[in-house]
């Protein structure tokens, strides 16, 4: 298949965020201020527009219910903090220079400000709620204990890293920790492995599999522990050996091969990277994460606090997880996997509705069942728009919303059509990666047909989450 282009250059996903309203280039101009976007926004602090509120919605929808489904308590934590919060995690120590941190006049503090931070990650909090829990509840509360959050986290990142949605300074994780005993850590690294499989099979077509994913077992420098790496060598080795049996164990049930990247780990602890090879680009990038921690759970305490209610053997340890990592780089690295062909129920323009108009009085008919499949897909809550066009604009019409919208469901609707009793139908075929033309009856305006196309695209992801994602929003500026 031929890479779409701008001009003399291949598209990326920015070019194809834009052409879809998801996200405002920040090298546009804004009319009549005279400025490009970017130089309101700040570098690495994406302008989304409609097409982001549509994916963002659905797919927040489509996490939350999957992971209360798997066990997860959902939570949402502030997007700021003191920074005696993160002097408790370490990560003032540790992670100052990637955090935006600032000072607000307050009159009920002895220094006249108070210094807060704008949450790099959603661990401490996490960590916050779950003392409370044990605190009220006591030996009540089970292990392993996940608890699950689409959060936002600001990290100041240096603008020469800045590349579009694939390195941002504001992003929402996936995020959820695994509290967990020490002898539980393996399986609830596989269980999160096979949770991450679903989620890219069912809801994003991408297969995992050897060809496509790997993952990098990023551990310390062991010259380097105790200064860049916090805690001892023996309980990073401890740490990294568990990590590599998990990492055998997917290789044996997955079939995903690893590899072990030195000096990659975070400042906590070592982690396995979920990376994908993105079709015609050099690098991997680095998608999901599992991130083994005994480091936060020590600095609060919250390992005494363990013992003292469940025994002095029970050993506690957390994972740092998330599946998708940064929403906002998922997405970019998709645009790019998939040029720029989102999922169905992502798509911001699910179904496009051309009516062939032919200037005689049939085009009564093809307008009326134009307005019939328009009125279902209203009450299916399908989002779609409907581009009038003539038998020569026909090509041109579906170009245009080809390299622009991609809707995976276009419909023509013409003369032989109404007269025949079907419709035109082209259905973006995501194992074939191309559009494939199959003619749907419609026999006395029945579209039970066009329905079955619509619960086949969707059914993988109800299976997964139990519901049918739908938010239907009105893209009428589109025609
Ligand atoms: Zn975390």
């Amino acid at each position: 298949m031929a890479r779409e282009r701008v001009g003399q250059s291949v598209k990326d996903h920015m070019d194809y965020a834009y052409d879809m309203d998801i996200a405002v280039k920040p090298t546009v101009t804004v009319p009549v201020l005279g400025e490009p976007y970017g130089y309101y926004t700040g570098s690495g602090n994406i302008l989304f527009s409609t097409g982001w509120g549509i994916i963002r919605s659905v797919l927040g929808d489509i996490l939350t219910r999957f992971h209360a489904r798997r066990g997860y308590k959902v939570v949402e934590t502030p997007i700021l903090a003191r920074t005696t919060l993160y002097k408790v995690s370490g990560h003032l120590d540790y992670y100052r220079d990637n955090m935006y941190i600032f000072n607000v006049k307050s009159e009920a503090s002895e220094e006249g400000v108070e210094e807060f931070a704008l949450k790099p990650m959603n661990c401490p909090y996490h960590i916050l709620i779950l003392m409370n829990l044990l605190e009220k509840y006591r030996g009540k509360v089970k292990f392993p204990f996940k608890i699950f959050e689409l959060g936002k986290v600001h990290r100041y990142e240096l603008s020469g890293t800045l590349r579009g949605l694939l390195r941002v300074r504001g992003f929402t994780q996936d995020d959820a920790h695994i509290f967990t005993p020490k002898e539980g850590a393996v399986n609830s690294i596989v269980e999160v492995f096979r949770e991450l499989r679903d989620l890219y099979e069912k809801l994003f077509h991408i297969k995992v599999r050897s060809s496509t994913i790997r993952l990098r077992l990023s551990f310390s420098e062991p010259s380097e522990v105790g200064r860049e790496y916090m805690g001892t060598l023996e309980q990073w080795r401890e740490a990294e050996e568990t990590i590599a049996k998990a990492a055998e164990t997917i290789k044996r049930e997955f079939g995903i091969e690893y590899f072990i990247g030195r000096g990659e780990a975070a400042f906590y602890g070592p982690k396995i990277d979920v990376v994908a090879l993105v079709a015609g680009e050099e690098r991997e990038w680095q998608i999901g994460t599992m991130q083994f921690d005994f480091n936060l759970p020590k600095r609060f305490g919250l390992e005494g606090m363990v013992r003292d209610i469940y025994g002095p053997d029970f050993e506690i340890y957390m994972i740092h997880r998330a599946l998708l990592g940064s929403l906002e780089r998922f997405l970019g690295v998709y645009l790019e996997m998939f040029r720029g062909r989102l999922p169905f129920v992502l798509a911001p323009l699910q179904a496009a509705l051309l009516p062939i108009k032919t200037g005689t009085p049939r085009d009564d008919d093809i307008l009326a069942l134009t307005r019939h499949i328009a009125s279902h897909l209203d009450s299916l809550g399908i989002r779609y728009s409907v581009v009038e066009t003539t038998r020569t604009g026909i090509g041109g019409t579906i170009r245009r919303l080809e390299t622009t919208f991609k809707p995976p469901l276009t419909v023509v609707i013409g003369s032989e059509e109404v007269e025949k009793g079907f419709v035109s139908v082209r259905l973006y075929d995501y194992e074939a990666m191309k559009p494939r033309s199959l003619r749907v009856p419609t026999p006395d305006g029945d579209l039970s047909g066009l329905e079955s196309i619509i619960d086949t695209l969707e059914k993988p992801v109800e299976d997964l989450v139990g519901y049918k994602p739908r938010l239907p929003v009105e893209l009428d500026y589109i025609s």
